[in-house]
């Protein structure tokens, strides 16, 4: 699943390719189920006319800002501005593309661009969600100040986890803890900080909670430069998933810091992977 640096990856991707600035031109939703609001229909035709003046990021939401007033057959209508919310769930993808190249077969929804490129929503398990709003508020979930910025604090982290008894991993997963982790880069904040991901988030020291905090921006500063150099090499194909944590995933390749094997468990359901040497 795309979880924050993958996510942040599309977002730089789009912009990249020139994105803002563009008008949509036409739309079409092959997939009426991924639209949330309005309607498929009400989203194919709000966003005709406007212009993607950027391409925002909250958590793993990205945000395109589209203008207000459009002109359109020469004639202004006064629509306010909007924002197209789109969540790339399990297995989405956002791309621009020249019209005349062959789109992904597992494309899902197409933005005309008024410079004959598009822009294609692949979507294989097709979990990925649209919305268009006012205000992107309306629809966003209860999210954590963003890792990478001032208010994602020691103290706010702390908070958060104070006299809760889940494993602190579940709790990491909870975007209103952490915004934008997902099961990955939640095993790799913990391999970092040194803590086992089954420990009750109460009973973790003002210490570890500090070091967790530094786990969790170290390895999403770490996500966005491996994505920022594969972009650099590989444009203009924008990067796919990478792997880009320092923890193995298995039960053979030893532990980067004392060779040890890892060990596999689940929490939440989730595959989870820590070293009993390093994580106590
Ligand atoms: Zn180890």
């Amino acid at each position: 699943m795309p979880e924050l640096p993958e996510v942040e990856s599309v977002r730089r991707s789009l912009l990249r390719a020139g994105l803002a600035g563009r008008t949509i031109t036409w739309a079409v939703i092959g997939w009426a189920n991924s639209v949330k609001r309005p309607s498929a229909g009400e989203l194919a035709e709000g966003v005709v006319g406007r212009v993607v003046e950027d391409v925002g990021r909250r958590a793993k939401y990205l945000l395109f800002r589209l203008s207000g007033e459009t002109v359109s057959g020469g004639r202004v209508s006064g629509r306010t501005a909007a924002t197209l919310v789109a969540h790339l769930g399990m297995t989405g993808d956002l791309v621009v593309q020249p019209g005349g190249r062959a789109a992904h077969s597992l494309t899902r929804h197409v933005f005309g661009l008024d410079d004959g490129r598009e822009l294609r929503f692949v979507d294989g398990r097709k979990f990925g969600k649209l919305w268009l709003v006012d205000d992107p508020a309306l629809v966003l979930p209860p999210l954590s100040p963003e890792p990478l910025e001032g208010g994602f604090t020691t103290e706010w982290l702390a908070g958060s986890l104070a006299g809760r008894k889940a494993p602190v991993k579940a709790l990491l997963l909870e975007q209103s803890v952490a915004a934008g982790l997902g099961n990955l880069y939640a095993d790799e904040a913990l391999f970092l900080a040194g803590i086992r991901p089954g420990r009750p988030a109460s009973g973790l020291t003002g210490d570890e909670v500090a070091r967790l905090r530094r786990g969790i921006v170290e390895c999403i500063t770490a996500g966005f430069a491996v994505y920022d150099r594969a972009r650099d090499g590989s444009w203009p194909e924008p990067p796919g998933p990478m792997t880009t944590w320092s923890h193995p995933r298995d039960g053979k390749t030893p532990c980067p810091n004392c060779g040890g094997v890892m060990a596999g468990t689940r929490i939440r359901a989730r595959a989870t992977w820590y070293c009993p040497g390093c994580q106590v």
